[in-house]
């Protein structure tokens, strides 16, 4: 049984006060929560003043994204060690934000994602096509493509323990919602894709997260598909009582 995971995503926002505003009253929300798992990730400079709230509590600590390299003159980077020193469980890796913006390619999100794992962190590897891709008609074989070359080279146990998002680009922080029937159409295809990489013990361990303006109103619908295991939720992981309502989705 996948346990599923509901995970917020702040990107660049939030000062250190509005994060322990934000998580005081999150992890009071849900504190009686016991369906799904929870993680929230801040920017960098939050992280420290998240876990003094959030340790001990049912709401993990999650960051945006890690440096495969375990230390050295990388300027601007943050190195899973740290990460995990400031008491992230979780990080995400290959947004399409910084696959658009920064440059991150298959490549690179591999690298990241074995890092996370050496360091003990769960990688949450993302995927998803363009609007362009999808009404090219090759939204398939672009997904095909990153996870085979994103997440080339798991061994037996790392398979099943990665975490992967299905984020279409058109979707997020667009209010453009894949259809449950889309969105779950794409699960089916990833995780009988990942039973052909790594196995059917692999592709019914792994988690694959659903990702793209999901909102308090079309949450319960998206997590009845049976292949969707949680959210990986944006701009509606920023209020409390909003994602608190995501949360609480059964
Ligand atoms: C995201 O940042 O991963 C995301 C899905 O954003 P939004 O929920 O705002 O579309």
């Amino acid at each position: 049984m996948r346990r599923p995971l509901i995970a917020g995503n702040w990107k660049m926002f939030k000062t250190i006060p509005e994060t322990v505003t934000t998580l005081t009253q999150l992890k009071k929300n849900v504190a009686d929560v016991h369906h799904c798992e929870i993680a929230v990730c801040p920017p960098f400079t939050a992280l420290a003043a998240a876990w003094g709230v959030l340790k001990g509590t049912n709401v993990h600590l999650g960051a945006q994204n890690c440096h495969w390299e375990e230390k050295g003159a990388y300027t601007g980077e943050v190195s899973v060690a740290m990460l995990a020193d400031a008491g992230c469980k979780h990080v995400i890796a290959g947004h399409s934000e910084r696959r658009q913006y920064f440059g991150e390619t298959d490549e690179s999100v591999n690298k990241r994602m074995f890092a996370a794992l050496k360091g003990g962190l769960i990688p949450i590897v993302c995927i998803g096509e363009t609007l362009q891709e999808r009404e090219k008609g090759v939204t398939f074989s672009v997904l095909e493509t990153q996870v085979k070359k994103g997440m080339a080279g798991l061994d037996a146990r790392q398979s099943g323990q990665i975490v992967i998002a299905y984020e279409p680009v058109w979707a997020i922080g667009t209010g453009k919602t894949a259809t449950p029937q889309q969105a779950e159409e794409v699960h089916a295809f990833i995780r009988k894709l990942y039973a052909d990489i790594y196995g059917s013990l692999a592709s019914e361990n792994v988690r694959v997260l659903y990702g793209g303006s999901v909102k308090p109103e079309n949450v319960s619908e998206l997590m009845q598909q049976k292949n969707i295991d949680g959210g990986l939720v944006g701009g509606a992981s920023l209020e409390a009582e909003t994602f608190t309502k995501i949360i609480k989705y059964k």
